[in-house]
């Protein structure tokens, strides 16, 4: 009765969404060293892309900073979950400083790839986004000019190697599953003996992500996607709904900033949230729907998502 005279909306839910094992472990490394250690701890780089998870572990005691100057001497640093270039540990120790890594380890799966590929005397193609914090965190594993990213198949068909190198590819974790596919094919094409990932690079969370968008967005007018601008998995779920037939994706870091007129008049919508968005930012896009439609929700739930990460040895409970 309380919905009476609002209009019907039906909501599906891209199941999975929003929190992946390796932000959530992060998040925890932070909430854990706080407890241990006491406040402040630093963090170095936004922990997770999201300014949500950011500001409420701000007010329990982490400082955010983007550079390892910024750590007094006598405190903990945190790293992010997006990983770092080893200069970074490097520089914590020759410093002295107390650090946990919150690296995920998928992450780090890829930083290990890079180091046997070299070990082999292979040039590195990394596929991945320019200036992303895990591009160049796992491009800074490895001496310059051993690793050569390469964005799009634009590049894939034009890019210059060393002579006579054997070549292998890593990818970012977190890139879209089908424009990955196609720069793959591109590279294959050019260098048919190149080293492929054992196993994918593109993570769990990604590939499940981006196959529920795609399952709902067909039977969807509006695709919102809970997410920040600056994280990679979020943006590649706006551009996946789109490309899989969805008339409109948006991004919404929080619920006010939907603009309900877009869902005036429309019967179905979807909803998603990136790997770093938390649900109660989805709860708060629902409620927002709710000021003016009646919603049904139907949940759409394309993989069961098991897997945990155990923290660093020293945060263990
Ligand atoms: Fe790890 Fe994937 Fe989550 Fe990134 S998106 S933190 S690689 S699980």
């Amino acid at each position: 009765a309380a919905g009476r005279g609002r209009p019907r909306l039906n909501v599906l839910m891209a199941g999975p969404r929003g929190f992946c094992a390796g932000v959530d472990r992060a998040i925890k490394i932070v909430e854990e060293a706080i407890r241990r250690y006491g406040a402040p701890v630093y963090v170095r780089h936004e922990i997770v892309h999201n300014r949500f998870v950011v500001e409420s572990l701000e007010r329990q005691g982490a400082i955010f900073v983007e550079e390892l100057d910024e750590v007094p001497d006598d405190a903990p640093v945190v790293f992010s979950a997006h990983g770092v270039p080893k200069s970074v540990p490097a520089e914590a120790s020759r410093r002295k400083l107390f650090y946990l890594d919150a690296t995920c380890p998928l992450v780090s799966k890829v930083h290990r790839e890079a180091e046997q590929h070299f070990t082999r005397g292979r040039h590195i193609l990394l596929i991945g986004h320019a200036g992303h914090p895990e591009v160049v965190g796992t491009m800074g594993q490895l001496p310059e000019g051993t690793v050569t990213l390469v964005e799009d198949e634009a590049d894939a068909r034009s890019v210059a190697v060393p002579a006579d190198v054997p070549l292998a590819f890593i990818t970012q974790t977190t890139l879209s599953v089908d424009d990955t596919a196609g720069i793959v094919a591109a590279l294959r094409a050019r260098f048919p003996d190149i080293h492929a990932p054992a196993k994918e690079d593109i993570c769990y969370a990604t590939t499940n992500r981006q196959a529920a968008v795609k399952a709902i967005a067909p039977r969807a007018e509006l695709m919102v996607v809970v997410g920040a601008p600056n994280s990679s998995n979020s943006l590649r779920l706006v551009e996946v709904a789109e490309r899989a037939g969805c008339p409109k994706a948006v991004m919404v870091q929080r619920g006010r900033d939907l603009d309900l007129g877009l869902a005036q008049g429309l019967a179905t919508i979807g909803i998603t949230a990136g790997a770093s968005a938390p649900e109660v930012l989805v709860e708060e896009v629902l409620a927002r729907l709710r000021e003016r439609f009646e919603v049904v929700i139907e949940e759409v739930v394309v993989a069961e998502e098991r897997i945990t990460f155990k923290l660093p040895a020293g945060l263990h409970a």
